[in-house]
């Protein structure tokens, strides 16, 4: 797919691909809104073009057999970046659509997902073995597949198109486990008939550009044409193996018996693992070998450090899955400082993920798999719900109140119906709604500013506060900033870092501290570490302070004996500059 930097489409090169498009195409985006139709989706439905797109898909169809229909539809997305099925649709038009629906998520280079592209036909699409295959010769006898000197042709004819348009190619070797015990042991018959359910399973997992052949007795290759470059064919063709996965772990019933059947796989990539077919073959089968080696049912991409970054990243991300529910999350909690009274007045929620083998993970690491995944959602409910009970654990300890601070991801925010998680939290826990502080960022809020404004001003009428999180590093302008309810400006620790030496710094700092407090603002400095740096921002006139210097983010219990023993910020001597003027 074709995305320009930020992210967004290519409007007039989309457009194209969709009017040629055989199919009905519909990109719609994480809300479910359409964004572009083509044609054919207008002819199959009946519905036109005007009368789609802007509005919600969701409108489309009656809602709550719709809802059925994208629960597992929408876990399968976040799992594997894909799902196929057959659909049938109650179209507003009163027109009833079946047939079969293809929804590829749209992966863009950074950041969360946006967009969904859609593809429909009126019936199950001929796999390309029956429609585009040459000669019989060419094709094996048992399982109707491509045979190795074809695969090798294909693979050929997509390496000379990717390398034309900058894109990549992946190739999966595949073998069976176990095949020859199956064969032994129950006849080479059934032996036969598993091979062709395997290959029926293997070419249902891709698309028609992509072709699956039989290279060996119980070995199969298959090629992704036409792949995204870079870490994105790593993760293209880590979603099909896992695909494959899932399409071989049905058991199969044959002669009686119940068949699991399970593989390995190695997988290249062109153009970083090899140039022409024969390196990427041989390169896969090396990858397989090692595939083999490690366990039964794996796969493995041939060893370059992106493949292994991406490794890294899946393992991640299945095991962030589990975190939730093993209960491997914890809050850690920073002290907030008035720096008038030098008394900590507040605290900031950090999340860590206590990982069994890996220690504590730090939140820059997790948080932006769990915003790309999705996972971000029951993650962030789950800090605001725990929040809100620390807070009244520490009400009922009768310790003095303070306000407790909680990211906000901005995905939570398109995504989440946040109102209703803080306002079951309050209820559930009874506490007081201005202990709870929420902190979003300029750029959660940005993308959609009038959204923005009318959802954060129906969470400040529940009560709690809201701040703006890492001020300085977005591109707010300050008049747009007045719209917002904010009781409290979070200064970005990168001002800080450097306010000691750098005037220029120093300046915006100052303006930045007027501006919020001409908008009745409370102004917090994150990220203070040195005497010198908190000299300057008391000098600035800055209200409260958050950092290294009086404390890093602690273990809730360490937090707790900090409040029972009113630990306090040492009044510095004045700043050079007050006493000079
Ligand atoms: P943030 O919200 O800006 O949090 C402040 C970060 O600055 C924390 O990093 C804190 O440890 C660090 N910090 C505070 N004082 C100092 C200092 O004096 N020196 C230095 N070098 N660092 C200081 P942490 O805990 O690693 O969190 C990083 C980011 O992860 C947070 O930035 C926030 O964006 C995100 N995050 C943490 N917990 C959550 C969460 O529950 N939900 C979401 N969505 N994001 C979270
Ligand atoms: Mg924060
Ligand atoms: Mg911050």
């Amino acid at each position: 797919m074709v995305l320009d930097r930020d992210g967004s489409f290519d409007g007039k090169l989309i457009g194209l691909l969709l009017d040629n498009s055989p199919e009905g195409v519909f990109l719609v985006d994480r809300r479910g809104v359409v964004s572009q139709v083509n044609r054919v989706f207008s002819v199959m439905t009946g519905l036109g073009i005007d009368s789609v797109e802007g509005k919600s898909i969701f409108r489309q169809a009656n809602r709550g057999q719709l809802e059925d229909f994208l629960g597992p539809v929408r876990s399968k997305l976040w799992q594997y970046g894909f799902w196929q099925g057959s659909i049938t649709l109650d179209l507003v038009n009163n027109k009833i659509f079946k047939g079969f629906l293809k929804i590829s998520v749209i992966l863009p280079k950074s950041g969360p997902i946006r967009y969904y592209l859609c593809q429909m036909a009126r019936r199950e699409q001929p796999k390309p073995e029956n429609s585009l295959m040459p000669g019989n010769s060419a094709l094996d006898s048992l399982t109707k597949l491509a045979t190795l000197p074809v695969f090798t042709d294909r693979l050929k004819q997509a390496i000379s198109n990717a390398a034309r348009h900058d894109r990549s190619v992946g190739v999966i070797i595949l073998d069976l486990d176990r095949f020859h015990i199956i064969n032994d042991s129950l006849g080479s018959e059934i032996g036969d008939q598993l091979l062709c359910i395997v290959a029926k399973r293997l070419t249902g997992c891709l698309r028609e550009s992509d072709s699956v052949a039989r290279i060996g007795a119980d070995e199969f290759g298959m090629l992704l044409s036409d792949i995204d470059e870079g870490p994105g064919a790593v993760r293209n063709s880590g979603f099909v193996s896992q695909k494959i996965y899932e399409a071989l772990a049905i058991p199969i019933h044959l002669g009686g018996e119940l068949i699991e059947v399970t593989a390995a796989m190695g997988i290249t990539l062109y153009p970083q693992d090899g140039e022409g077919p024969d390196d990427l073959l041989k390169n896969a089968e090396t990858a397989l070998t090692h595939a083999r080696q490690m366990s039964r049912n794996t796969y493995q991409f041939f060893s370059s450090k992106m493949a292994e970054t991406a490794r890294l990243r899946f393992a991640l991300e299945s095991s962030l899955r589990q975190a939730v529910d093993k209960n491997q999350l914890c809050l850690y909690y920073q002290p907030q400082v008035d720096l008038t009274s030098g008394l900590v007045i507040g605290a900031e929620a950090l999340i860590r993920w206590i990982h069994p083998e890996q220690g504590i993970i730090s939140p820059v690491r997790f948080i932006p798999v769990a915003e790309e995944t999705g996972l971000i959602l029951p993650i962030g409910e789950w800090v605001i719900r725990s929040a809100c009970r620390q807070i009244a654990i520490w009400r009922d300890k009768k310790l003095p109140p303070i306000r407790v601070g909680v990211n906000l991801s901005a995905v939570q925010f398109q995504r989440q119906d946040i109102e209703k998680i803080v306002k079951e939290s309050l209820e559930e826990t009874g506490i007081d709604p201005k202990c709870l502080d929420l902190e979003i960022t300029e750029s959660a809020i940005m993308d959609d500013v009038e959204k923005a404004v009318s959802m954060l001003n129906r969470i400040s009428k529940l009560g709690v506060k809201l701040s703006i999180d890492d001020f300085g590093t977005g591109y707010s302008s300050l008049s747009q900033l007045r719209h917002f309810p904010f009781k409290t400006l979070k200064i970005d620790r990168s001002f800080v870092h450097s306010i000691v030496e750098d005037e220029g710094d120093r300046a915006i700092v100052n303006a930045i501290i007027a501006m919020a407090h001409s908008l009745n603002q409370t102004v917090i400095v994150e990220g203070v570490e040195t005497d010198a740096q908190l000299g300057i921002m008391r000098h600035l006139k800055c209200n409260e302070m958050q950092g290294f210097l009086f404390s890093k983010p602690v273990p809730v219990e360490s937090l707790t004996e900090m409040l029972i023993n009113g630990k306090r910020l040492q009044q510095a001597p004045p700043c050079p500059s007050d006493q000079a003027g």
